[in-house]
């Protein structure tokens, strides 16, 4: 059994599923499909897969474990505060001169994370792991469980910045293996969910017209709906979580994700500080309250919205005009009130006018 085969064990989580077939009346054009929907739990979060074919013969419950399977995969190799998993495993050999050899996926995330870090100059940067767990970010190292979040002191903080920076993390992508200086560690948490819901779409796409997977928010969009219908993509309001702001249509590949400062936080004075970490002053980023990109994959746009989050409005802007395929809508608050900037191809995936009206868009 090769090494890092040890961290895999498939475990029963609790699936609902929806098979639907809908074969279209003979008179209307739309190609007749199944398709199939199912929630399940993973990484702490609500995940919801929908898969799309043409043909009434595809076993869909089974291509639909095969995508849990995939995510579950990602999560073993990725939940860096959960005991068991090869990145607690990395985490604890900080300082090991002879460096820890890791597995073909988590090397690919930890160069995605490197590509990442260089885009956004250094705002998006997993081995904020550090200042994460002193700030009680995290979750329970057995049982998943999410701590209480609570500020620190400016001499905590100046205590671990130290060990904060990507750049002093050497990923030797010839020989798989990893160097982490002593006490630094890495979270994934920003990037791990977009990639995982890559890997549960890549793992299906080749045998299905069009798959879906959302994990807590981040969303991974493979091919096309056989009936023509493009994917829809609803952004939650940051203050009211449970409803619509607008929403997407979108057609083909790509990645949707949403960093907020509604996830977790803490308040002081009225002030909401976020689980979101500017590695710079390793203080909680507070200048806006949600930042949702679209990307062609999922991992890019997870890690991005982190990233834009740190950077702020018109560097963030600034990013992603200069990136293709890449749009952000970004969220602010005034006095109560929301503020929407977005990019300059953003408003051609909204759904309608009122959609268009609530950014605020006009032409
Ligand atoms: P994002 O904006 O996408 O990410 C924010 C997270 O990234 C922060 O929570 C922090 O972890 C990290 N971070 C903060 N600042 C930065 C920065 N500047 N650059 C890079 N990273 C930063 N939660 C549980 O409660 N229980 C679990 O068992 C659990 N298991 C998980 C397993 C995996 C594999 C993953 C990926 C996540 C898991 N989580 C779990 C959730 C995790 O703790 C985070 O809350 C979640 O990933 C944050 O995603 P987000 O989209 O809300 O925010
Ligand atoms: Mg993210």
């Amino acid at each position: 059994m090769r090494p890092h085969e040890k961290y895999f064990r498939i475990r029963p989580t609790a699936v609902i599923l929806v098979i639907f077939v809908t074969l279209a009346l003979a008179t209307c054009s739309k190609k007749p499909q199944t398709f199939i929907t199912g929630t399940t739990h993973s990484m702490g979060t609500v995940v919801n897969i929908s898969i799309y074919s043409a043909e009434q013969t595809a076993d869909l419950e089974q291509l639909y474990l095969q995508a849990v399977q995939a995510m579950e995969e990602v999560s073993a190799h990725a939940a860096g505060f959960r005991q068991g998993s090869e990145l607690y495993d990395l985490n604890q050999s900080a300082g090991d001169a002879e460096g820890f050899v890791v597995s073909p996926i988590l090397l690919d995330l930890l160069l995605k994370s490197q590509e990442a870090y260089q885009l956004t100059s250094g705002a998006f940067d997993p081995t904020v792991a550090p200042l994460v767990s002193a700030y009680n970010f995290a979750y329970d190292s057995k049982t998943g469980e999410k701590s209480t979040p609570h500020p620190l002191t400016a001499q905590q903080v100046s205590a671990l910045l130290p060990l904060v920076g990507f750049s002093k993390v050497l990923v030797d992508e010839e020989k798989s293996k990893v160097y982490l200086p002593a006490g630094m560690s890495i979270d994934l948490g920003a990037i791990a969910k977009g990639y995982a819901a890559d890997m549960a779409c890549g793992r299906v796409a080749e045998e299905i017209s069009g798959v879906m997977v959302e994990i807590g928010g981040d969303i991974a969009i493979r091919g096309d709906k056989p009936d023509g219908e493009p994917w829809q993509v609803a952004i939650a309001d940051p203050r009211r979580p449970q409803e619509t702001l607008v929403e997407l249509l979108l057609t083909g590949d790509c990645g949707v994700a949403t960093s907020g400062d509604y996830e977790r936080y803490f308040e002081v004075d009225g002030i909401r500080y976020s689980h979101i970490i500017d590695p710079k002053t390793g203080l909680p980023a507070h200048y806006m309250v949600s930042v949702t990109v679209m990307a062609p994959t999922a991992a890019l746009a997870d890690a991005l919205a982190t990233g834009i989050f740190v950077l702020g409005i018109e560097p963030g802007l600034a990013l992603v005009e200069q990136l293709p395929g890449v749009e952000v809508l970004i969220y602010t608050e005034e006095d109560g009130e929301l503020g929407a900037h977005y990019s300059s191809g953003f408003e051609k995936f909204l759904a309608d006018d009122e959609d268009r009206e609530q950014i605020g868009y006009s032409n």
